[in-house]
Formats: structure tokens, C-alpha cells, sequence
């Protein structure tokens, strides 16, 4: 189903297919609409049908067209469909099961509907419900993540590093006083280093579980 391109990945996009019509209901379909445009191939990597089908598309070792401006370093799933009430469980099955799949192979990737960087409603479904993202993309983390925050429980908190994105990265910003967007940065990459250099331990920047201790002492100690 997945198998981990050489190329780089760092979103992955959800589009539909924009037509209910079971004739459109193939990769076939969509590959042709796509050459009629002047597309090299179908601009998807992978297409899910009505009954949750899994169909590839174009290799994922090629960028996809499918984001204008936005396709570098992404792999795009299309589901067929269009109103919103004809999506099937058994296609947000299979996106759940692809997304997670490939979400494994990675440190770190988002996951984002194309409407994020287009004005158009694509991909109609929720798909922020169907893969239980959080504000920044991650899948299947929000409520592990706010839980083991509230919690304060260090040892279950994900280990971070640079490119680490997320609700426990907003929170580390938060502990480290710097500004609070999601993304473990230069930034927060700095900032992790400075405290762990003034708790004469080794400055790297990766985030395990001593450390996460450490900030959430000194968040405690703090006046
Ligand atoms: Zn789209």
C-alpha cells in the first residue's frame, strides 16, 4: 500500500474527486481528466473509491499535481466524491488506515486538505474528524497529547526534535517562553539548547523525557 519514497515528505494533501458519478469512480477516470489538462500522469498518488478501494496512482517517487504552488515534498490522496453526505465509511476507513500507514514512516508529517492552501472546498469530507488531527496537521495525537499535558506526565510525552510538529511542541514553546506556533524550528532548536546547556546537560536539541521533567520543574519553580 505504502511503501516510503527516496524524495523527501513532508505534507500529505486530501482532495476529492469533485463528481459523485459511479463512471468516475476509477483512477482510470481521473488519469484521463488529468491528461486531457496536459498532465504528464494523474495528478494523485493514490484514488479511493466509493466502496474504499485503494487505487495508485501516480509513483510516489514523483511530485504529485495536485496543490498549485504547493506540490514539493507531498503525496496527495484523492477520494471520489463531492457532497459531503455521499462520502462513505468505507472510504474514510481506508484514508484512516493510509495516513496512518504512512504517518509510521516518518519522525515527522502533516496531514492537510487542499483547501488549506486554496480557495476551494476540496476536500469537502472533515477529514480533520475522520484522522483526529490537531491544529497543526498531526494525525491521531490531539487528544494523547493535550491529555499528557494536562496530566503533566513527562514520561508520556513524545520525544521532539527538529522538524517535530504539534500540540507537544506548542507546549514546549510555552515552557521555553518563546513564541508558540507548533513548529520545532531553528528557534525552538536554540532555545532547547540554552536550557539544557544551563542544566549542564549535553546541548543537543532533541526533547526526551529528563528533559521534559526539567522544563516542567522549572515552569513550577519559576516565579
Ligand atoms: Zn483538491
Amino acid at each position: 500500500m505504502f511503501k516510503k519514497p527516496k524524495r523527501k515528505v513532508h505534507r500529505v494533501f486530501i482532495h476529492c474527486s469533485a463528481s459523485d458519478r459511479p463512471e468516475h469512480d476509477n483512477i482510470e477516470t481521473i488519469r484521463q481528466w488529468h491528461l486531457a489538462r496536459g498532465f504528464s500522469d494523474v495528478g494523485y498518488h493514490y484514488f479511493i473509491r466509493k466502496d474504499g478501494t485503494l487505487q495508485m496512482g501516480r509513483s510516489l517517487e514523483k511530485i504529485p499535481a495536485a496543490q498549485k504552488g504547493h506540490n514539493r515534498h507531498t503525496i496527495a490522496i484523492c477520494l471520489h466524491g463531492l457532497k459531503i453526505e455521499k462520502f462513505t465509511d468505507a472510504q474514510k476507513k481506508t484514508l484512516l488506515e493510509l495516513c496512518r500507514t504512512i504517518d509510521a514512516a516518518y519522525d515527522s508529517i502533516s496531514f492537510h486538505g487542499h483547501c488549506e492552501v486554496s480557495a476551494k472546498a476540496c476536500p469537502v469530507i472533515d477529514y480533520r474528524t475522520v484522522l483526529d488531527l490537531d491544529m497543526y496537521g498531526s494525525l491521531g495525537r490531539k487528544t494523547d497529547a493535550l491529555e499528557n499535558i494536562t496530566q503533566k506526565r513527562p514520561e508520556a510525552l513524545p520525544e521532539l526534535r527538529l522538524g517535530s510538529r504539534g500540540e507537544a511542541v506548542a507546549y514546549l514553546q510555552q515552557l521555553l517562553f518563546i513564541r508558540t506556533d507548533g513548529i520545532f524550528g531553528p528557534q525552538t532548536s536554540r532555545a532547547v539548547k540554552a536550557f539544557k546547556k544551563a542544566h549542564d546537560l549535553y546541548p543537543s536539541d532533541i526533547v526526551k523525557s529528563y528533559v521534559w521533567r526539567l522544563l516542567m520543574e522549572n515552569e513550577t519553580h519559576s516565579p
